[in-house]
Protein backbone atom coordinates (compact mmCIF):
# COMPACT_ATOMS: atom_id res chain seq x y z
CA UNK A 1 0.00 0.00 0.00
CA UNK A 2 1.47 3.43 -1.02
CA UNK A 3 1.69 5.82 2.03
CA UNK A 4 2.11 9.71 1.97
CA UNK A 5 2.16 12.12 4.99
CA UNK A 6 -1.09 13.48 3.37
CA UNK A 7 -3.96 12.67 0.83
CA UNK A 8 -5.51 15.18 -0.43
CA UNK A 9 -9.30 14.06 -2.17
CA UNK A 10 -9.97 16.41 -5.22
CA UNK A 11 -7.51 17.83 -7.00
CA UNK A 12 -9.00 21.60 -7.68
CA UNK A 13 -7.63 24.37 -7.68
CA UNK A 14 -7.64 24.77 -4.01
CA UNK A 15 -6.59 21.09 -3.46
CA UNK A 16 -3.54 22.03 -5.75
CA UNK A 17 -2.98 25.06 -3.68
CA UNK A 18 -3.00 23.47 -0.14
CA UNK A 19 -0.90 20.33 -1.31
CA UNK A 20 1.61 23.39 -2.78
CA UNK A 21 2.01 24.83 0.84
CA UNK A 22 2.13 21.40 2.38
CA UNK A 23 4.97 20.56 0.04
CA UNK A 24 7.05 23.37 0.68
CA UNK A 25 6.57 22.59 4.23
CA UNK A 26 8.40 19.34 3.71
CA UNK A 27 5.39 16.98 3.92
CA UNK A 28 4.85 13.98 1.25
CA UNK A 29 1.86 14.97 -0.80
CA UNK A 30 -0.60 12.59 -2.61
CA UNK A 31 -3.43 14.40 -4.97
CA UNK A 32 -6.64 11.82 -5.98
CA UNK A 33 -8.42 13.07 -8.56
CA UNK A 34 -11.99 11.69 -10.07
CA UNK A 35 -11.64 12.72 -13.55
CA UNK A 36 -9.10 12.51 -15.97
CA UNK A 37 -8.18 16.38 -15.87
CA UNK A 38 -7.59 17.94 -12.72
CA UNK A 39 -8.77 21.58 -11.82
CA UNK A 40 -12.40 20.77 -10.95
CA UNK A 41 -13.91 24.10 -11.69
CA UNK A 42 -11.50 25.80 -12.82
CA UNK A 43 -10.26 23.73 -16.19
CA UNK A 44 -9.59 24.70 -19.72
CA UNK A 45 -10.60 21.95 -22.30
CA UNK A 46 -10.83 21.15 -25.67
CA UNK A 47 -14.13 19.71 -25.86
CA UNK A 48 -15.17 20.26 -29.33
CA UNK A 49 -12.48 18.50 -30.87
CA UNK A 50 -14.08 17.88 -34.60
CA UNK A 51 -16.22 20.50 -34.87
CA UNK A 52 -13.86 22.71 -33.55
CA UNK A 53 -10.31 21.83 -33.50
CA UNK A 54 -7.84 23.98 -31.92
CA UNK A 55 -10.53 25.94 -29.82
CA UNK A 56 -10.21 25.73 -26.03
CA UNK A 57 -12.70 26.62 -23.66
CA UNK A 58 -13.40 27.41 -19.64
CA UNK A 59 -15.21 24.45 -19.00
CA UNK A 60 -16.05 26.87 -15.77
CA UNK A 61 -14.64 29.87 -13.86
CA UNK A 62 -13.29 32.37 -16.31
CA UNK A 63 -12.75 35.94 -14.69
CA UNK A 64 -10.32 35.92 -11.67
CA UNK A 65 -10.97 38.74 -8.85
CA UNK A 66 -10.35 37.23 -5.43
CA UNK A 67 -7.30 35.68 -5.91
CA UNK A 68 -5.95 38.81 -6.44
CA UNK A 69 -7.29 39.68 -2.93
CA UNK A 70 -4.39 37.31 -1.34
CA UNK A 71 -0.88 36.68 -1.56
CA UNK A 72 -1.50 32.57 -3.04
CA UNK A 73 0.04 34.02 -6.64
CA UNK A 74 3.01 35.82 -5.26
CA UNK A 75 3.71 33.47 -1.87
CA UNK A 76 3.60 30.35 -4.72
CA UNK A 77 5.58 32.20 -7.40
CA UNK A 78 3.23 30.69 -10.05
CA UNK A 79 4.37 33.40 -12.35
CA UNK A 80 7.70 30.96 -12.32
CA UNK A 81 5.60 27.79 -13.29
CA UNK A 82 4.37 29.54 -15.99
CA UNK A 83 0.92 31.57 -14.71
CA UNK A 84 0.31 35.09 -16.47
CA UNK A 85 -2.21 36.91 -15.87
CA UNK A 86 -4.13 39.46 -18.35
CA UNK A 87 -6.02 42.26 -16.72
CA UNK A 88 -9.24 43.07 -18.39
CA UNK A 89 -10.07 46.82 -19.42
CA UNK A 90 -13.63 47.60 -19.71
CA UNK A 91 -14.28 45.10 -17.43
CA UNK A 92 -18.04 45.12 -17.98
CA UNK A 93 -20.70 45.99 -20.49
CA UNK A 94 -24.14 45.94 -20.00
CA UNK A 95 -26.21 46.82 -23.17
CA UNK A 96 -29.69 48.67 -22.04
CA UNK A 97 -32.86 47.80 -23.77
CA UNK A 98 -33.49 51.48 -24.37
CA UNK A 99 -29.88 51.82 -26.60
CA UNK A 100 -28.31 53.39 -22.99
CA UNK A 101 -25.07 50.94 -21.80
CA UNK A 102 -22.92 50.64 -19.06
CA UNK A 103 -19.68 50.19 -19.85
CA UNK A 104 -17.03 49.78 -16.60
CA UNK A 105 -13.37 50.55 -16.68
CA UNK A 106 -11.03 49.53 -14.59
CA UNK A 107 -10.38 52.73 -13.69
CA UNK A 108 -13.37 54.64 -12.06
CA UNK A 109 -12.50 57.80 -13.02
CA UNK A 110 -13.32 56.74 -16.71
CA UNK A 111 -16.26 55.03 -15.28
CA UNK A 112 -17.53 57.88 -13.85
CA UNK A 113 -17.26 59.73 -17.48
CA UNK A 114 -19.45 56.76 -19.24
CA UNK A 115 -22.05 56.91 -16.57
CA UNK A 116 -22.01 60.85 -16.88
CA UNK A 117 -22.76 61.01 -20.27
CA UNK A 118 -26.62 59.43 -19.34
CA UNK A 119 -26.45 60.99 -15.30
CA UNK A 120 -24.31 62.69 -14.37
CA UNK A 121 -25.76 62.16 -10.50
CA UNK A 122 -25.31 58.61 -10.79
CA UNK A 123 -21.79 59.49 -12.06
CA UNK A 124 -20.93 61.66 -9.13
CA UNK A 125 -22.61 58.67 -6.58
CA UNK A 126 -20.21 55.95 -8.32
CA UNK A 127 -17.14 57.65 -7.46
CA UNK A 128 -18.43 58.00 -3.72
CA UNK A 129 -19.69 54.29 -4.19
CA UNK A 130 -16.90 52.57 -5.24
CA UNK A 131 -14.41 54.49 -2.63
CA UNK A 132 -16.62 53.11 0.09
CA UNK A 133 -16.83 49.86 -0.73
CA UNK A 134 -13.30 49.12 -1.77
CA UNK A 135 -13.02 50.50 2.03
CA UNK A 136 -15.43 47.66 3.42
CA UNK A 137 -13.17 45.05 0.88
CA UNK A 138 -9.66 46.44 2.29
CA UNK A 139 -11.40 46.45 5.83
CA UNK A 140 -12.83 42.72 5.01
CA UNK A 141 -10.18 40.96 3.07
CA UNK A 142 -7.63 40.24 5.90
CA UNK A 143 -10.43 38.13 7.03
CA UNK A 144 -10.19 36.00 3.94
CA UNK A 145 -7.21 35.27 4.19
CA UNK A 146 -6.98 33.77 7.29
CA UNK A 147 -8.48 30.95 9.09
CA UNK A 148 -12.19 32.34 11.17
CA UNK A 149 -11.04 31.53 14.33
CA UNK A 150 -6.81 32.49 14.06
CA UNK A 151 -6.93 36.10 15.88
CA UNK A 152 -2.87 36.11 15.01
CA UNK A 153 -3.50 35.31 11.23
CA UNK A 154 -5.82 37.73 10.61
CA UNK A 155 -4.17 40.62 13.08
CA UNK A 156 -1.27 39.85 10.78
CA UNK A 157 -2.69 40.61 7.27
CA UNK A 158 -3.82 44.29 8.42
CA UNK A 159 -1.33 46.88 6.86
CA UNK A 160 -1.61 50.57 7.78
CA UNK A 161 -4.36 51.42 4.32
CA UNK A 162 -6.34 48.19 5.26
CA UNK A 163 -6.09 49.39 9.19
CA UNK A 164 -7.26 53.05 8.09
CA UNK A 165 -9.96 51.49 5.99
CA UNK A 166 -10.97 49.82 8.81
CA UNK A 167 -11.62 53.24 10.94
CA UNK A 168 -13.23 54.60 7.77
CA UNK A 169 -15.98 52.21 7.45
CA UNK A 170 -16.02 50.93 11.64
CA UNK A 171 -14.38 54.03 12.96
CA UNK A 172 -17.31 55.46 14.99
CA UNK A 173 -20.29 54.12 16.56
CA UNK A 174 -22.38 55.76 13.64
CA UNK A 175 -20.56 53.83 10.94
CA UNK A 176 -20.17 50.75 12.42
CA UNK A 177 -24.31 50.82 12.67
CA UNK A 178 -24.30 52.24 9.04
CA UNK A 179 -21.89 49.22 7.80
CA UNK A 180 -24.49 47.19 9.61
CA UNK A 181 -26.92 48.80 8.29
CA UNK A 182 -25.62 48.04 4.32
CA UNK A 183 -24.99 44.37 5.34
CA UNK A 184 -28.23 43.43 6.42
CA UNK A 185 -29.57 44.90 3.24
CA UNK A 186 -30.39 42.89 0.08
CA UNK A 187 -27.82 44.30 -3.38
CA UNK A 188 -31.59 45.65 -4.94
CA UNK A 189 -31.71 47.83 -1.43
CA UNK A 190 -27.94 49.08 -1.74
CA UNK A 191 -28.70 49.86 -5.75
CA UNK A 192 -31.66 52.10 -4.90
CA UNK A 193 -30.04 54.03 -1.91
CA UNK A 194 -27.03 54.97 -3.75
CA UNK A 195 -28.76 55.14 -7.65
CA UNK A 196 -31.42 56.64 -10.05
CA UNK A 197 -30.65 54.82 -13.42
CA UNK A 198 -31.80 50.97 -14.24
CA UNK A 199 -28.81 51.13 -17.44
CA UNK A 200 -26.67 51.00 -13.80
CA UNK A 201 -28.47 49.52 -11.10
CA UNK A 202 -28.94 46.23 -13.44
CA UNK A 203 -25.63 45.46 -14.05
CA UNK A 204 -24.23 46.32 -10.16
CA UNK A 205 -27.20 43.63 -9.03
CA UNK A 206 -26.64 41.16 -11.48
CA UNK A 207 -22.85 41.25 -10.47
CA UNK A 208 -24.04 41.09 -6.97
CA UNK A 209 -26.24 37.73 -7.64
CA UNK A 210 -23.01 35.76 -8.69
CA UNK A 211 -22.88 34.86 -4.92
CA UNK A 212 -25.40 32.91 -6.71
CA UNK A 213 -28.61 34.77 -4.74
CA UNK A 214 -31.21 37.13 -6.05
CA UNK A 215 -30.89 41.13 -5.80
CA UNK A 216 -33.87 41.03 -3.16
CA UNK A 217 -31.91 38.48 -0.83
CA UNK A 218 -31.56 40.25 2.74
CA UNK A 219 -27.94 40.41 4.21
CA UNK A 220 -26.42 40.24 0.81
CA UNK A 221 -25.38 43.96 0.29
CA UNK A 222 -22.48 42.57 0.72
CA UNK A 223 -22.56 42.02 -3.20
CA UNK A 224 -21.54 45.28 -4.12
CA UNK A 225 -18.29 44.31 -3.74
CA UNK A 226 -18.25 42.14 -6.66
CA UNK A 227 -18.06 45.73 -8.74
CA UNK A 228 -15.60 47.26 -6.65
CA UNK A 229 -13.46 44.29 -6.75
CA UNK A 230 -13.40 44.62 -10.64
CA UNK A 231 -11.91 48.44 -10.39
CA UNK A 232 -9.08 47.55 -7.98
CA UNK A 233 -7.45 45.04 -7.38
CA UNK A 234 -9.16 44.14 -11.07
CA UNK A 235 -10.15 41.28 -12.98
CA UNK A 236 -7.92 39.12 -14.22
CA UNK A 237 -7.69 36.00 -16.77
CA UNK A 238 -4.62 33.41 -16.79
CA UNK A 239 -3.21 33.09 -20.48
CA UNK A 240 -4.43 30.37 -21.92
CA UNK A 241 -7.40 30.27 -20.00
CA UNK A 242 -8.38 29.37 -16.20
CA UNK A 243 -6.86 25.89 -16.85
CA UNK A 244 -3.44 27.74 -17.36
CA UNK A 245 -3.62 28.69 -13.08
CA UNK A 246 -4.06 24.68 -12.62
CA UNK A 247 -1.66 23.94 -15.15
CA UNK A 248 1.46 26.42 -13.33
CA UNK A 249 -0.16 24.27 -10.20
CA UNK A 250 0.55 21.30 -11.15
CA UNK A 251 3.65 22.38 -12.19
CA UNK A 252 4.57 23.05 -8.31
CA UNK A 253 3.32 20.08 -7.09
CA UNK A 254 5.21 18.02 -9.42
CA UNK A 255 8.39 19.93 -8.84
CA UNK A 256 8.26 19.94 -5.02
CA UNK A 257 7.88 16.20 -5.23
CA UNK A 258 4.00 16.17 -4.93
CA UNK A 259 1.78 13.15 -6.55
CA UNK A 260 -1.24 13.74 -8.82
CA UNK A 261 -3.42 10.16 -9.83
CA UNK A 262 -6.37 10.86 -11.97
CA UNK A 263 -9.23 9.18 -12.85
CA UNK A 264 -8.95 8.24 -8.95
CA UNK A 265 -12.28 8.50 -7.36
CA UNK A 266 -12.07 8.11 -3.69
CA UNK A 267 -15.38 6.37 -2.31
CA UNK A 268 -14.05 5.95 1.58
CA UNK A 269 -12.20 7.51 3.84
CA UNK A 270 -10.30 5.09 5.86
CA UNK A 271 -10.62 5.31 9.67
CA UNK A 272 -8.29 3.80 12.55
CA UNK A 273 -9.48 4.12 16.21
CA UNK A 274 -11.27 7.54 15.52
CA UNK A 275 -8.43 8.91 13.13
CA UNK A 276 -8.38 9.45 9.29
CA UNK A 277 -5.91 6.94 7.95
CA UNK A 278 -5.94 6.77 4.25
CA UNK A 279 -8.67 6.75 1.42
CA UNK A 280 -9.99 3.71 -0.59
CA UNK A 281 -10.90 4.17 -4.25
CA UNK A 282 -13.73 2.92 -6.43
CA UNK A 283 -11.15 0.79 -8.03
CA UNK A 284 -10.29 -0.80 -4.81
CA UNK A 285 -7.00 1.18 -4.12
CA UNK A 286 -5.62 1.86 -0.46
CA UNK A 287 -3.69 4.73 0.21
CA UNK A 288 -2.47 5.38 3.29
CA UNK A 289 -1.83 8.84 5.52
CA UNK A 290 0.36 9.39 8.32
CA UNK A 291 -0.42 12.73 8.69
CA UNK A 292 -3.45 13.48 7.28
CA UNK A 293 -6.57 13.38 5.12
CA UNK A 294 -7.13 16.71 3.52
CA UNK A 295 -11.25 16.74 1.39
CA UNK A 296 -10.94 19.14 -1.54
CA UNK A 297 -15.06 18.46 -1.71
CA UNK A 298 -17.53 19.39 0.55
CA UNK A 299 -18.45 18.39 4.26
CA UNK A 300 -21.49 16.96 3.11
CA UNK A 301 -20.11 14.31 0.35
CA UNK A 302 -17.17 13.60 2.89
CA UNK A 303 -19.49 12.71 6.26
CA UNK A 304 -22.53 11.55 4.35
CA UNK A 305 -20.98 9.92 1.72
CA UNK A 306 -17.69 8.91 1.93
CA UNK A 307 -17.54 7.89 5.64
CA UNK A 308 -19.93 5.47 7.59
CA UNK A 309 -22.45 6.32 9.67
CA UNK A 310 -21.12 4.68 13.06
CA UNK A 311 -17.71 6.67 12.36
CA UNK A 312 -18.99 10.02 12.01
CA UNK A 313 -21.94 9.19 14.95
CA UNK A 314 -18.86 8.14 17.08
CA UNK A 315 -16.94 11.42 16.83
CA UNK A 316 -19.92 13.95 17.10
CA UNK A 317 -23.21 12.33 17.09
CA UNK A 318 -25.16 15.64 15.57
CA UNK A 319 -23.10 16.10 12.90
CA UNK A 320 -24.87 14.09 10.52
CA UNK A 321 -27.95 15.50 11.52
CA UNK A 322 -26.82 18.80 11.30
CA UNK A 323 -25.27 18.58 7.67
CA UNK A 324 -28.45 16.92 6.44
CA UNK A 325 -30.54 19.44 7.76
CA UNK A 326 -28.43 22.91 8.19
CA UNK A 327 -26.84 22.99 5.42
CA UNK A 328 -28.95 25.12 2.62
CA UNK A 329 -28.41 24.26 -0.62
CA UNK A 330 -31.13 26.01 -3.16
CA UNK A 331 -31.76 24.27 -6.19
CA UNK A 332 -29.98 27.45 -8.72
CA UNK A 333 -26.80 26.22 -11.03
CA UNK A 334 -25.41 26.85 -14.14
CA UNK A 335 -26.46 25.75 -17.85
CA UNK A 336 -23.36 26.65 -19.80
CA UNK A 337 -22.98 27.14 -23.48
CA UNK A 338 -19.78 27.18 -25.39
CA UNK A 339 -19.39 28.83 -28.90
CA UNK A 340 -17.26 28.36 -30.93
CA UNK A 341 -17.29 31.13 -33.34
CA UNK A 342 -15.94 32.46 -37.07
CA UNK A 343 -15.69 36.04 -35.98
CA UNK A 344 -16.29 38.22 -32.92
CA UNK A 345 -19.95 39.35 -31.50
CA UNK A 346 -20.95 42.85 -32.85
CA UNK A 347 -23.33 44.94 -30.93
CA UNK A 348 -24.36 46.81 -33.67
CA UNK A 349 -27.25 49.52 -31.93
CA UNK A 350 -24.89 50.07 -29.69
CA UNK A 351 -22.04 52.34 -31.37
CA UNK A 352 -20.09 48.63 -31.64
CA UNK A 353 -16.00 48.91 -30.32
CA UNK A 354 -14.31 45.65 -29.84
CA UNK A 355 -13.65 46.86 -25.88
CA UNK A 356 -16.93 45.74 -25.52
CA UNK A 357 -15.91 42.50 -25.14
CA UNK A 358 -12.88 42.88 -23.54
CA UNK A 359 -14.46 42.04 -19.84
CA UNK A 360 -17.93 40.37 -19.38
CA UNK A 361 -20.78 41.37 -20.77
CA UNK A 362 -24.27 41.48 -18.75
CA UNK A 363 -27.49 40.65 -20.08
CA UNK A 364 -29.48 42.17 -17.76
CA UNK A 365 -31.94 44.45 -18.37
CA UNK A 366 -33.30 45.64 -15.40
CA UNK A 367 -32.80 44.54 -11.52
CA UNK A 368 -36.13 42.78 -11.47
CA UNK A 369 -34.55 40.77 -14.75
CA UNK A 370 -31.96 39.63 -12.63
CA UNK A 371 -33.96 38.87 -9.53
CA UNK A 372 -36.20 36.39 -11.89
CA UNK A 373 -33.40 34.87 -13.21
CA UNK A 374 -32.55 33.42 -9.46
CA UNK A 375 -35.88 32.81 -7.70
CA UNK A 376 -36.90 30.87 -10.64
CA UNK A 377 -34.70 28.26 -10.29
CA UNK A 378 -35.24 28.08 -6.79
CA UNK A 379 -38.50 27.25 -7.25
CA UNK A 380 -37.46 24.68 -10.25
CA UNK A 381 -38.82 26.92 -13.24
CA UNK A 382 -36.38 27.73 -16.24
CA UNK A 383 -36.02 31.26 -16.61
CA UNK A 384 -35.58 31.13 -20.23
CA UNK A 385 -39.06 33.28 -21.49
CA UNK A 386 -36.27 36.13 -21.17
CA UNK A 387 -33.25 34.90 -20.53
CA UNK A 388 -30.85 37.05 -18.40
CA UNK A 389 -27.09 35.74 -18.92
CA UNK A 390 -22.64 36.21 -18.40
CA UNK A 391 -21.43 36.03 -21.72
CA UNK A 392 -17.68 36.41 -22.55
CA UNK A 393 -15.89 36.67 -25.62
CA UNK A 394 -11.95 35.11 -23.95
CA UNK A 395 -10.50 35.24 -27.36
CA UNK A 396 -10.80 39.31 -27.70
CA UNK A 397 -7.95 39.73 -24.48
CA UNK A 398 -6.41 36.54 -25.53
CA UNK A 399 -6.38 35.26 -28.64
CA UNK A 400 -3.95 32.37 -28.30
CA UNK A 401 -7.56 30.29 -27.50
CA UNK A 402 -8.83 29.60 -30.38
CA UNK A 403 -7.11 29.54 -33.88
CA UNK A 404 -6.56 32.48 -35.88
CA UNK A 405 -9.02 35.28 -36.25
CA UNK A 406 -11.56 32.82 -34.81
CA UNK A 407 -13.60 33.43 -31.41
CA UNK A 408 -15.24 31.47 -28.38
CA UNK A 409 -18.22 32.61 -26.57
CA UNK A 410 -19.20 31.86 -22.68
CA UNK A 411 -22.15 31.59 -21.55
CA UNK A 412 -23.50 30.97 -17.88
CA UNK A 413 -27.17 30.88 -17.51
CA UNK A 414 -28.81 30.50 -13.83
CA UNK A 415 -31.14 27.26 -14.27
CA UNK A 416 -32.46 24.80 -11.66
CA UNK A 417 -30.76 21.77 -10.84
CA UNK A 418 -34.08 19.84 -10.64
CA UNK A 419 -36.95 21.40 -13.05
CA UNK A 420 -40.25 21.25 -11.25
CA UNK A 421 -42.99 18.40 -12.75
CA UNK A 422 -40.17 16.47 -14.44
CA UNK A 423 -38.69 14.80 -10.86
CA UNK A 424 -37.63 11.55 -11.51
CA UNK A 425 -37.49 11.74 -15.04
CA UNK A 426 -33.99 12.79 -17.44
CA UNK A 427 -30.32 12.43 -15.93
CA UNK A 428 -29.78 11.65 -12.51
CA UNK A 429 -34.02 12.13 -12.03
CA UNK A 430 -33.48 16.18 -12.62
CA UNK A 431 -35.78 16.43 -15.71
CA UNK A 432 -32.93 17.27 -17.32
CA UNK A 433 -32.61 15.95 -21.37
CA UNK A 434 -30.92 16.76 -24.21
CA UNK A 435 -33.51 18.46 -26.09
CA UNK A 436 -34.36 20.27 -22.64
CA UNK A 437 -31.12 21.63 -23.02
CA UNK A 438 -30.64 22.79 -26.43
CA UNK A 439 -33.99 24.36 -26.45
CA UNK A 440 -33.25 26.53 -23.43
CA UNK A 441 -29.88 27.09 -25.05
CA UNK A 442 -31.98 28.12 -28.32
CA UNK A 443 -33.71 30.91 -26.43
CA UNK A 444 -30.43 31.59 -24.67
CA UNK A 445 -28.84 32.87 -27.70
CA UNK A 446 -32.25 34.14 -28.94
CA UNK A 447 -32.08 36.69 -26.05
CA UNK A 448 -28.46 37.04 -26.73
CA UNK A 449 -29.17 37.87 -30.70
CA UNK A 450 -31.58 40.90 -29.85
CA UNK A 451 -28.04 42.62 -28.77
CA UNK A 452 -25.25 40.88 -31.26
CA UNK A 453 -26.99 39.50 -33.91
CA UNK A 454 -24.08 37.91 -35.90
CA UNK A 455 -24.01 35.30 -33.14
CA UNK A 456 -26.35 33.13 -34.93
CA UNK A 457 -24.87 33.12 -37.86
CA UNK A 458 -21.10 32.90 -36.87
CA UNK A 459 -21.13 30.15 -34.73
CA UNK A 460 -19.29 27.40 -35.81
CA UNK A 461 -20.14 24.50 -33.07
CA UNK A 462 -20.89 24.60 -29.89
CA UNK A 463 -21.57 22.69 -26.44
CA UNK A 464 -24.30 23.12 -24.29
CA UNK A 465 -23.78 21.45 -20.71
CA UNK A 466 -27.30 20.88 -18.25
CA UNK A 467 -27.14 21.36 -14.83
CA UNK A 468 -27.04 17.63 -14.47
CA UNK A 469 -24.31 17.21 -16.57
CA UNK A 470 -22.03 20.11 -14.99
CA UNK A 471 -23.10 18.37 -11.77
CA UNK A 472 -21.69 15.15 -12.70
CA UNK A 473 -18.82 16.25 -13.76
CA UNK A 474 -17.75 18.38 -10.61
CA UNK A 475 -19.12 15.96 -8.00
CA UNK A 476 -21.55 18.75 -6.89
CA UNK A 477 -23.87 18.62 -5.23
CA UNK A 478 -27.27 20.08 -6.91
CA UNK A 479 -24.33 20.76 -9.12
CA UNK A 480 -23.71 23.54 -6.29
CA UNK A 481 -19.94 25.18 -8.05
CA UNK A 482 -20.12 26.44 -4.55
CA UNK A 483 -20.28 23.87 -3.36
CA UNK A 484 -22.63 25.24 -0.35
CA UNK A 485 -24.47 28.01 -1.02
CA UNK A 486 -23.19 31.56 0.14
CA UNK A 487 -25.44 33.73 2.19
CA UNK A 488 -24.38 34.96 4.89
CA UNK A 489 -25.91 32.03 7.49
CA UNK A 490 -23.28 29.96 6.19
CA UNK A 491 -20.07 32.59 5.62
CA UNK A 492 -16.91 32.88 8.27
CA UNK A 493 -17.52 31.42 11.03
CA UNK A 494 -20.66 29.41 10.19
CA UNK A 495 -19.23 27.57 6.83
CA UNK A 496 -19.83 24.80 6.74
CA UNK A 497 -21.23 24.45 9.72
CA UNK A 498 -19.95 26.72 13.21
CA UNK A 499 -18.40 23.13 14.73
CA UNK A 500 -16.49 22.46 11.39
CA UNK A 501 -15.40 26.20 10.52
CA UNK A 502 -11.78 25.88 10.82
CA UNK A 503 -10.63 23.02 8.76
CA UNK A 504 -10.54 20.66 11.00
CA UNK A 505 -13.26 17.83 11.92
CA UNK A 506 -14.34 15.75 15.21
CA UNK A 507 -12.26 13.43 13.02
CA UNK A 508 -8.44 13.38 14.27
CA UNK A 509 -6.36 14.16 10.82
CA UNK A 510 -9.41 15.02 8.60
CA UNK A 511 -10.10 18.29 7.53
CA UNK A 512 -11.77 20.68 5.02
CA UNK A 513 -10.80 22.71 2.16
CA UNK A 514 -12.32 23.68 -0.74
CA UNK A 515 -14.84 26.26 -2.05
CA UNK A 516 -17.42 24.99 1.07
CA UNK A 517 -15.26 26.15 3.65
CA UNK A 518 -14.01 29.63 4.35
CA UNK A 519 -14.34 31.85 2.75
CA UNK A 520 -16.03 30.04 -0.03
CA UNK A 521 -16.27 29.77 -3.83
CA UNK A 522 -14.75 31.44 -6.79
CA UNK A 523 -11.14 31.22 -7.79
CA UNK A 524 -9.50 32.35 -4.51
CA UNK A 525 -7.12 29.89 -3.65
CA UNK A 526 -7.83 31.26 0.15
CA UNK A 527 -9.47 28.25 1.35
CA UNK A 528 -6.30 25.92 0.05
CA UNK A 529 -3.82 27.96 1.66
CA UNK A 530 -6.02 28.62 5.74
CA UNK A 531 -6.29 24.84 5.41
CA UNK A 532 -3.30 24.64 5.01
CA UNK A 533 -2.16 26.55 7.78
CA UNK A 534 -4.44 25.09 10.15
CA UNK A 535 -2.95 21.94 9.47
CA UNK A 536 0.68 23.19 9.55
CA UNK A 537 -0.96 24.31 13.29
CA UNK A 538 -1.99 20.64 14.21
CA UNK A 539 1.45 19.20 13.21
CA UNK A 540 3.89 21.87 14.67
CA UNK A 541 1.63 24.38 17.09
CA UNK A 542 4.58 26.26 19.01
CA UNK A 543 6.82 26.61 15.75
CA UNK A 544 3.55 27.93 13.21
CA UNK A 545 2.55 29.93 16.09
CA UNK A 546 6.34 31.56 16.13
CA UNK A 547 6.14 31.76 12.66
CA UNK A 548 2.58 33.29 12.22
CA UNK A 549 3.80 35.54 15.07
CA UNK A 550 6.96 36.82 13.31
CA UNK A 551 5.27 37.18 9.63
CA UNK A 552 2.39 39.51 11.42
CA UNK A 553 5.08 41.59 13.39
CA UNK A 554 6.98 41.75 9.60
CA UNK A 555 3.60 42.75 7.88
CA UNK A 556 2.81 45.68 10.15
CA UNK A 557 6.44 47.14 10.05
CA UNK A 558 6.41 46.55 6.04
CA UNK A 559 3.42 48.24 6.10
CA UNK A 560 4.74 51.31 7.53
CA UNK A 561 7.11 51.87 4.05
CA UNK A 562 3.75 50.20 1.46
CA UNK A 563 1.00 51.91 0.98
CA UNK A 564 -1.70 49.05 -0.01
C1 LIG B 1 -20.00 27.61 -15.01
C2 LIG B 1 -19.20 28.18 -13.85
C3 LIG B 1 -18.62 29.43 -13.96
C4 LIG B 1 -17.86 29.95 -12.92
N1 LIG B 1 -17.28 31.17 -13.10
C5 LIG B 1 -16.46 31.66 -12.16
C6 LIG B 1 -15.70 32.83 -12.42
O1 LIG B 1 -15.75 33.41 -13.51
N2 LIG B 1 -14.89 33.29 -11.43
C7 LIG B 1 -14.77 32.64 -10.24
O2 LIG B 1 -14.01 33.12 -9.38
N3 LIG B 1 -15.46 31.50 -9.96
C8 LIG B 1 -16.28 30.99 -10.91
N4 LIG B 1 -16.95 29.81 -10.69
C9 LIG B 1 -16.81 29.15 -9.37
C10 LIG B 1 -15.46 28.46 -9.22
O3 LIG B 1 -15.10 27.84 -10.42
C11 LIG B 1 -15.49 27.42 -8.08
O4 LIG B 1 -16.10 27.94 -6.94
C12 LIG B 1 -14.08 26.94 -7.73
O5 LIG B 1 -13.40 26.51 -8.89
C13 LIG B 1 -14.13 25.82 -6.70
O6 LIG B 1 -12.83 25.31 -6.53
P1 LIG B 1 -12.49 24.16 -5.47
O7 LIG B 1 -11.09 23.75 -5.70
O8 LIG B 1 -12.85 24.60 -4.12
O9 LIG B 1 -13.49 22.96 -5.81
P2 LIG B 1 -13.73 22.13 -7.16
O10 LIG B 1 -13.28 22.90 -8.33
O11 LIG B 1 -15.16 21.70 -7.11
O12 LIG B 1 -12.77 20.89 -7.00
C14 LIG B 1 -13.13 19.69 -6.37
C15 LIG B 1 -12.40 18.56 -7.08
O13 LIG B 1 -12.70 17.33 -6.43
C16 LIG B 1 -12.93 16.34 -7.44
N5 LIG B 1 -13.74 15.30 -6.81
C17 LIG B 1 -15.05 15.33 -6.48
N6 LIG B 1 -15.39 14.20 -5.85
C18 LIG B 1 -14.28 13.43 -5.79
C19 LIG B 1 -14.00 12.14 -5.25
N7 LIG B 1 -14.94 11.42 -4.62
N8 LIG B 1 -12.74 11.65 -5.37
C20 LIG B 1 -11.77 12.36 -5.98
N9 LIG B 1 -11.98 13.59 -6.51
C21 LIG B 1 -13.22 14.12 -6.39
C22 LIG B 1 -13.63 17.10 -8.52
O14 LIG B 1 -13.56 16.42 -9.77
C23 LIG B 1 -12.83 18.40 -8.52
O15 LIG B 1 -11.69 18.32 -9.34
C24 LIG B 1 -17.71 29.24 -11.72
C25 LIG B 1 -18.29 27.98 -11.60
C26 LIG B 1 -19.02 27.45 -12.65
C27 LIG B 1 -19.62 26.08 -12.52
Amino acid sequence: METYDVVIIGAGHNGLVCAAYLLKAGYRVLLLEKRSVPGGAATTEEVLPEDAPGFKFNLCAIDHEFIHLGPVVEELELAKYGLEYLFCDPVVFCPHPDGKYFLGHRSVEKTCAEIARYSPRDAERYAQFTQYWQQVLNAMSPMFNAPPKSIIDIAGNYNLKKIRDLVSVVGSPIKTLDLIRTMLNSAEDVVNEWFDSEFLKAPLARLAAELGAPPSQKMLGIGMIMMAMRHNPGMARPKGGTGALVQALLNLVKTLGGVILTDQQVKQVLIDDGRAVGVRTANGKEYRATKGVISNIDAQRVFLHLLNPAEVDAADPTLREHLERRIVNNNETILKIDLAMSEPLKFEQYNHRDEYLIGSVLIADSVRHVEKSHTDPSQGIIPDDDPSMYVVQPTMLDPSMAPDGKHTVWIEFFAPYKIAGLEGTGKHGTGWTDEIKNQVADRCIDKLAQYAPNVKRSTIARRVESPAELGERLGAVNGNYYHIDMTLDQMIFFRPLPEIANYKTPIEGLFLTGAGTHPGGSISGMPGRNCARVFLHTQQPVTQRLRDAKESVQSTISSLFRRS
